[in-house]
Order: C-alpha cells, then structure tokens, then sequence
C-alpha cells in the first residue's frame, strides 16, 4: 500500500494557530502563563498552541458562567431572540468552513475533505436547536378541578461543563453547545488537548454572533488539570461528557457525589450484521466505510461484522479486496479517505491491540502495520479473521482501521452475539428480508440500529448509548429539555378552603 503524499499545491501553515481560552468575554491566558503546543499527527509541524488552564482558571471560567447565568442576560431573553443568535453562529460557521475545516484535518489528522462536510454539517445542528428553541414548552393542566390550575415549566438546568474529545471536535461540541444555548443555560468548556483549535475559533464566532459576555466560556488544558475541577466545581448544574468509557464513569461518580445531572456519550463496539440475502455491493462497501471513516477513530465505528457462516468466506474476500483499495495518507490530499491516527500514543495502543489478537490465535488477513511514512502515523487498514467472542478484539473498542470478523449461524445466534459485549452504542442489519431486520433491530440492545445503511445520522434523530456507552441521548426532539429542570406550579383559584378554623 503506498500513501498519499502533501499535494503539491498545498501549503502547510508557518506558523500555529496561536488560541486563547475565553472567559467572561476575555480572551486569556492560563493564569500560571503555561502554554502547550499541538503538532499535526500527519506532518509534525506545529498547527496549534494553546494555554494550559489549572482550577484557578476553571474557578474563574465557572464563576463568569455563574454570574452570567443568574443575572438572566441570556436565560430571561425570549427564545426567538436566542434562536437569531443561534441562527446567526451557523452563517458565520459557514463564512469560515475552510479555517476551521483546515484547522480540524490538521490538528486531529482527519481528511481536509471529510473535515469540510463535519464543520458545514454542524450547521444543520445549530439552525436544529434554533428552531427547538421556540417550541420548547412545558404543560398545563386543566382537569385538577375548579379551584385548581397545574402549569409545569421547563427551565434552563444553569451552567453546564462540556467536555469533548478529539475524534470530532466541532461536530461533538455541536451536539451540545446550541441545545443548551437554546434552553438558555451558560457554559465552560473543555476541549481535548489534542484538538482545541476549532473550539477556540467558535468562541470568536459566538461572540461575533452576538452570545453576551460569560455566556459561553472555554478553558483549554489537560483533562485532569482543567477538565477534572471543571466537573467536580459546585458552580456547575449538568455536567455532559463524550470520550472514554472510564473517564465517563469516572465523571458519573462526581456527579452521583454532588448530585448533578449527567449525560454520557461514550464507547462502542458495534456490530454490522450480515445475512446472506443482503444486497452484496452495498453491505462490502458499508462495512469497509464503517471500519475506516475517521480511521476508525470513531464511536460508532462498525469495528466488528458478523457474518452468517454461509458466506462468511467469500463475503470477507470481498471486504478485503475493497478495503484495499482505499486511499490512506495526507489529509490534505483530495482523495485521501484515512488520514492520519490522532497521536502516537493512540497509534501504539492500536498496534497493540492488533499484536494480542495475533496472540489469542486471530489470523491478521489485511495490513496490521503502521506504514513507513517521514513523519505522519498512519496505519494500514488492517482485517481480522479466525476472532472469537471472548477474544479482546470482539469485545473491546480498539478506536483504529481494525475490524475484527465474526461468523454466526442463525438469527439467535446473530442477535446473541451482537448483545455479548458492554457496549451498546450501535448496530447495522443487512439483509432484504424485513422480519429478519425487525427481529434483529428490536433484539439488539443499542441506541441506534440502521437497517441496510450505515453511520447515517440526523438532528432529528435521538444519539446515545446502551450500557457502557452512556448515559442519557443527544439530539432528537428533546435535545433543549435535556438541558431544563421541570418545575411544578400549583396555582389556586378563588378562597382557599382552611385546614383548621378555631370554633
Ligand atoms: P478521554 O476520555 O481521556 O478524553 C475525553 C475528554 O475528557 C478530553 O477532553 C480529556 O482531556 C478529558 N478528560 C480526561 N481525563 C479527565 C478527567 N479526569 N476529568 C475530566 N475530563 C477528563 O479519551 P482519550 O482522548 O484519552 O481517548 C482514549 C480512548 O477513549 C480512545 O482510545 C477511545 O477508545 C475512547 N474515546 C471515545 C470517544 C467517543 O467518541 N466515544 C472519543 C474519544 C475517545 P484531554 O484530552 O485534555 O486529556
């Protein structure tokens, strides 16, 4: 397999895009004066240098958020006048697609390509959330007799700590930031180190779009210097977190101490399942983009398939043969469809995971290796057959271009396999025959199934996980509620009738 090489008309930036965290309408730097810089995973150079917050700088960015929050500027404010800023965040999203597309493929080695879709497609998130602003409502009830009104409120939860990791940074925060904005709650957000360019940006772009001071406030820094006071903080209402599993859990424990809401988006190891009557040319394709869009760096990466042994020989040739095809090198060639692995780190524990499947007995059919390259970390999408249920690379989520082949014999013995990890993120099913989809879709215990596709998704669709793959859903019709506290009010109509009148 060769790589694709930095095209030749392509410029790399001389300098890094120099950050800064925002906070109360501020752009600052940490407080001890630290500062740490990215290098591109694809070209080692420096794209990106950002300050390095401790819990002073949290305490100040959760105070800011606090302050904002209680003083009304944003949550007293009618929803329309919250959904134009909304609205007017997606134009200036748009306006600068290439910087911040740019900045994405560079810090997180993701395609230039793919980079664009994500940033452009976060759009279509903040314009979702502007128009479930205005239809966010709570209810009345009028049938509690004559002398009794119940009117139920939904009202902004308060200040939520977003935490976010380097596997989509823009899209992730885009499925959080707006719907809180929209419920009229204040921020403080965490990027991942790895990734805080375009997060850093969209604070620009807020406040050009009009978000009062201290509405929206980012800290940049390491998860237990920055993101770790940030959940624990008594300032901060809900706290909402996509990332590790152990992170995740360790996060709930905050929040079951302190009694604040959580919502977890996590881990996955989600099967696409594959009958014999599928539609061939759809399901190979289906399972080579599953395994490898974003390197595999992905929650819903279609990370194992499960194939009925009738044609699991012939219909892995093909996966194979496809997978081989596809073009791995520099982001920011055209053609490029997997970039580069996020950082050493990540690469080593993939090539990891690949070395103790060969170990437990798994037959490595395709790539395993990194692929000599000058500088970048880039993998070879890598195919692995001969897996069986218990071995680690069926169960656990390996985050890379690695899929891990699976046979089953029957229906039940399909739906059984799909259920026997602790993930339940997401599924697929192929097969034309609808009673065989329904059975499976309704028997597999994850929060998205999609039937005869894959890794489609939509605002309007609730996101979320099973089991260890978190807690709560993102998106889908109650995506601003998620972000309220329902408050009961008991009106009394005319004389009271007394509890006690001295005789
Ligand atoms: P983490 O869960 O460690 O990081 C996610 C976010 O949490 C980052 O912003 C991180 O900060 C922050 N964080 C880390 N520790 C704490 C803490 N104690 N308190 C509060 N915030 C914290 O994921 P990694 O980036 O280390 O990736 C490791 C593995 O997690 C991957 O291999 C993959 O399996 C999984 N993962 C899953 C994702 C998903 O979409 N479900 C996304 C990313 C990773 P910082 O980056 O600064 O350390």
């Amino acid at each position: 397999m060769t790589l694709l090489n930095t095209p030749a008309n392509q410029t790399l930036p001389a300098e890094p895009f120099v950050g800064q965290m925002l906070i109360n309408g501020r752009f600052v730097e940490a407080m001890a004066g630290k500062r740490d810089t990215r290098f591109s995973p694809a070209h080692q150079i420096a794209v990106g240098s950002y300050p390095q917050a401790q819990a002073a700088d949290v305490d100040l960015a959760v105070k800011a958020a606090r302050t904002a929050f209680d003083a009304g500027i944003w949550s007293e404010i009618t929803a329309a006048e919250r959904a134009d800023v909304l609205l007017k965040v997606a134009d200036l999203i748009l306006r600068d697609l290439e910087t911040l597309a740019l900045q994405e493929s560079l810090e997180s080695g993701k395609p230039l390509v793919q980079a664009r879709d994500e940033v452009k497609g976060t759009t279509n998130l903040w314009r979702y959330a502007a128009a479930l602003a205005r239809t966010l409502h709570g209810e009345s009830y009028n049938t509690l007799g004559k002398d009794m009104l119940g009117v139920v409120l939904k009202q902004p939860i308060g200040v939520v700590a977003m935490i976010t990791p380097w596997n989509f940074p823009l899209w992730i925060l885009c499925q959080k930031l707006p719907f809180a904005l929209a419920a009229g709650c204040t921020a403080v957000i965490k990027p991942s180190e790895l990734t805080s360019g375009t997060t850093v940006m969209l604070g620009k772009l807020l406040q050009e779009a009009g978000v009062p001071d201290g509405v929206v406030n980012i800290v940049t820094g390491l998860g237990p210097d920055a993101g770790q006071p940030l959940v624990e903080h008594e300032g901060v209402d809900m706290i909402t977190f996509t990332g590790s599993t152990r992170v995740g859990r360790a996060i709930a424990e905050v929040g079951g101490r302190q009694l604040k809401k959580v919502a977890l988006e996590l881990g996955g190891k989600n099967p696409q399942i594959i009958f014999p009557d599928c539609d061939w040319d759809a399901a190979v394709d289906a399972v080579v983009f599953g395994v490898y869009f974003n390197a595999g760096e992905c929650c819903n990466s279609g990370s194992r398939i499960l194939v009925h042994e009738a044609i699991a020989e012939q219909f892995t040739a093909a996966v194979i043969d496809k997978a081989k095809s596809v073009a791995v090198g520099d982001p920011l060639h055209p053609d490029c469809k997997v970039g580069a692995i996020v950082s050493e780190a990540q690469m080593n524990g993939i090539l990891s995971h690949i070395d103790a499947a060969r170990k437990a007995g798994a037959e490595v059919r395709l790539g395993g290796k990194r692929l000599p390259s000058g500088q970048g970390y880039y993998l070879e999408p890598t195919i692995i057959t001969g897996v069986s249920p218990e071995m680690p690379v069926a169960k656990e989520e390996v985050f890379g271009p690695v899929l891990a082949v699976l046979t089953f014999k029957d229906v039940k013995d399909a739906i059984q396999l799909a259920n026997s990890t602790c993930y339940g993120l997401s599924a697929a099913v192929w097969s034309k025959d609808m009673d065989v989809c329904l059975e499976t879709a309704r028997a597999i215990k994850a929060g998205t199934i999609w039937v005869n596709t894959f890794l489609d998704g939509y605002a309007e669709l609730p996101f979320g996980g099973f089991g260890d793959s978190g807690l709560g859903r993102e998106l889908g019709k109650s995506a601003v509620e998620d972000f309220t506290e329902t408050k009961t009010v008991q009106l009394h109509i005319g004389p009271r009738r007394h509890w006690w009148l001295p005789k």
